[in-house]
């Protein structure tokens, strides 16, 4: 299993961005998505999508977001309505631009799902995983103010084709685990040192009591 711990902690870095446009293109029958908000429209990224897909007859795409707050009472899906259940249905509209055979968009009805988890499935099998802070969104998924974290966990058989995962600099708050005994400390402490001096070193106030 490879671990890496992708932290955008500074403006002009998306390692989340990188990253997902990677997991989506691995070769694999399905892929899906769930993000709180869901709002990203790239062009970049349904032909990534497209690319993992192309040699499946039978391919899935499935989406889930769903912390809506109270569900917007317009029922035209054209319209340029800002609430986030329409700026979902947008979304899922784009997307349904990819060439997946199977498109399956989802929305919690609780208005509860907040978690952000892509998942890249081959031959049955999860391969690839991205757990994160980022939604579907332009402030998560380039590089920008927003602050993330997010791991990527991948099935040791594929890493030859992870290369790309290697060349992103350290400067871009990345770290990726080695192979060797002891691998999963390493990668806490790394993670650690990196929390520690965002908060040392950027401009974090303490609020309430300062004992
Ligand atoms: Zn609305």
């Amino acid at each position: 299993m490879g671990i890496a711990i992708l932290f955008k902690n500074s403006r002009g870095t998306d390692p989340f961005g990188k990253n997902l446009r990677c997991l989506v293109s691995l070769a694999g029958e399905e892929l899906i998505l769930t993000s709180g908000y869901a709002t990203l429209e790239c062009k970049k990224l349904i032909a990534a999508i497209d690319s993992g897909f192309k040699d499946y007859e039978q391919s899935i795409l499935i989406t889930l977001a769903g912390n809506f707050g109270n569900r917007c009472a317009n029922n035209n899906y054209k319209t340029n309505c800002n609430c986030h259940y329409h700026k979902y249905i947008k979304f899922v509209h784009y997307l349904s631009k990819s060439n997946a055979s199977i498109k399956k968009f989802y929305i919690d009805d609780q208005g509860e799902w907040h978690a952000k988890v892509y998942i890249k499935v081959r031959e049955n099998r999860p391969i690839a995983m991205i757990i994160g802070s980022s939604n579907l969104t332009w402030p998560a998924y380039t590089a920008g103010s927003r602050r993330e974290c997010d791991v990527f966990i991948w099935d040791e058989e594929i890493s030859c084709e992870l290369s790309n995962i290697y060349d992103i600099p350290e400067s871009e708050g990345f770290r990726v685990s080695a192979y060797y005994e002891g691998q999963e400390k390493d990668l806490l402490i790394k993670h650690y040192n990196n929390i520690k001096n965002y908060i040392n070193n950027y401009k974090v106030s303490r609020i309430g009591n300062p004992n």
